[in-house]
């Protein structure tokens, strides 16, 4: 067999700036606040995070200086690795070029702690005590209980119930790094009573985990409210991933045709897939760019794009993206990472215009070809990584059938060390394939706020 072939950058080559994407489009749509429809301008959004990602979320500049405490961190685990995947290309009989960014080795396992360092560093910086977060799967959680006594700060956590009884593990990982973490809803919040009263037995959400958190954070301020994703000056911090990928690539002197990302918030897909968007701005190739959502939560192949909060209780700002409304609540879907009801407004812009493809793919399907990955590269892939590694097959496949040799470069998110439980279960058969019912959808879309009669 052919040997898979790993390209390393050195620390030097870890990235100095974060690239702002919104720079590059003419428009956005502003944010509204919640309470009066107004524009939020730089003095609102004050009131809810740090100066230094307030001013990133609102800026047009085109790059954004890492600290030098936090490129410092970084250097624990990055640049990742990428590595070329003969061994998958192999099995598969394809004439493709396949290339994945591997972000599993950072501490917890994901690429979230590229942002979790960063929001910890500015909160640190405003004088926040209290990280406190929401999380679905957990490695947004446990991103933040590693990222908080970096900087001397503590952590408490709200993860929604049906990925705290299915992954007990993350819930461990972050009591090891001495944060505090709640199953949601609880009974501690006005958000988590108002969905226990509708549901006893409610499976909880990420928009009714994130209420919970609000509510909490707001109340105190020494508390700092970190968000997982979706927000510009996130996939800012995440395009350290495509950066070094584009480095990487020319290492193995060759490009991606075809580069494909998992949608949960947006966030790692923003991180890999803009920077190889900025060059094709430039003049630079062409890439077809690939979001891969479950069809248990398909924000971008079947939501609307509206004006929407991204929490249940309507606490957050309105913002314009692609959005399956705020009370939609998706099947338990094992992907929990993937369960949002909104998408980043640059990812959702980037699909709007045409600049990124975006497809849905059941869990089945996407566990399958996450096997044949373990089985050829030996690295087990987080469950929402599948998804991206489905439809690479599945370009490969295509490959061999009109033998065109293409690149196709994916990003794998994390490993599924912790998500084994979801490993038996699709081994077992017992996984259930999930695609939504209209009902649970037309009860989303109804949540969406008609402005229109403000
Ligand atoms: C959180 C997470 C995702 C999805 O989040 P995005 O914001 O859409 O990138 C994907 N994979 C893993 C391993 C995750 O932890």
């Amino acid at each position: 067999m052919s040997d898979q072939i790993k390209y390393v950058l050195s620390e030097d080559d870890i990235p100095r700036t974060w690239y702002n994407f919104a720079a590059d489009l003419p428009f956005m749509a502003p944010m509204l606040s919640p309470v009066t429809g107004e524009p939020v301008g730089l003095d609102g959004l004050r009131l809810s995070m740090p100066d230094g990602l307030a001013e990133q979320e609102l800026s047009t500049e085109p790059e954004f200086e890492i600290p030098e405490t936090v490129r410092q961190l970084y250097r624990q685990w990055r640049p990742t690795p990428l590595f070329r995947a003969r061994r998958l290309e192999q099995t598969l009989g394809t004439p493709a070029r396949i290339y994945f960014k591997y972000e599993g080795t950072a501490p917890t396992g994901s690429f979230k702690p590229n942002t979790a360092i960063a929001q910890a560093y500015y909160n640190k910086l405003a004088g926040k005590r209290v990280l406190i977060a929401e999380t679905g799967a957990g490695q947004w959680g446990s991103a933040i209980a590693f990222a908080a006594p970096l900087f001397g700060l503590s952590a408490r956590v709200f993860m929604v119930r049906v990925s705290y009884e299915q992954k007990p593990y993350r819930r461990l990982l972050m009591e090891t790094y001495g944060a505090e973490c709640l199953p949601s809803p609880t009974t501690t919040t006005e958000a988590g009573r108002a969905a226990l009263e509708e549901r006893p037995d409610h499976p909880g959400s990420l928009a009714i985990a994130k209420a919970e958190a609000l509510q909490v954070a707001y109340a105190d301020p020494d508390y700092g409210y970190t968000r997982g994703s979706a927000l510009n000056s996130i996939c800012a911090h995440q395009t350290v991933i495509g950066q070094e990928a584009i480095a990487q690539m020319a290492l193995a002197e060759d490009y991606p045709d075809i580069v494909i990302g998992c949608a949960g918030g947006g966030s790692n897909l923003a991180g890999l897939t803009f920077p190889f968007l900025r060059e094709q701005l430039r003049g630079g190739k062409r890439v077809r760019t690939i979001a891969v959502e479950p069809t248990a939560c398909p924000t971008l192949t079947r939501g609307r794009i509206a004006y929407d909060h991204s929490d249940s209780a309507r606490m957050t700002s309105l913002v314009r993206m692609h959005t399956l409304g705020h009370k939609f609540v998706p099947p338990p879907v094992h992907a929990g990472g993937l369960r949002a009801h909104n998408i980043a407004p640059l990812v959702s812009r980037a699909v709007e215009d045409g600049m990124m493809e975006a497809v849905a793919r059941p869990q089945v399907a996407c566990f399958e070809a996450g096997v044949m990955f373990a089985r050829t590269e030996g690295i087990l892939p987080a469950p929402e990584s599948t998804h991206a590694i489905c439809v690479a097959v599945e370009e490969a496949r295509r490959c061999a059938q009109d033998g065109e040799s293409r690149a196709i470069l994916f990003g794998l998110t994390g490993h599924g060390n912790f998500d084994l439980s979801a490993y038996e279960a699709y081994f077992a058969g017992r996984l259930p394939d999930d695609a939504v019912d209209d009902e649970a959808l037309a009860f989303g879309f109804d949540s969406i706020p008609d402005l229109s009669a403000a």
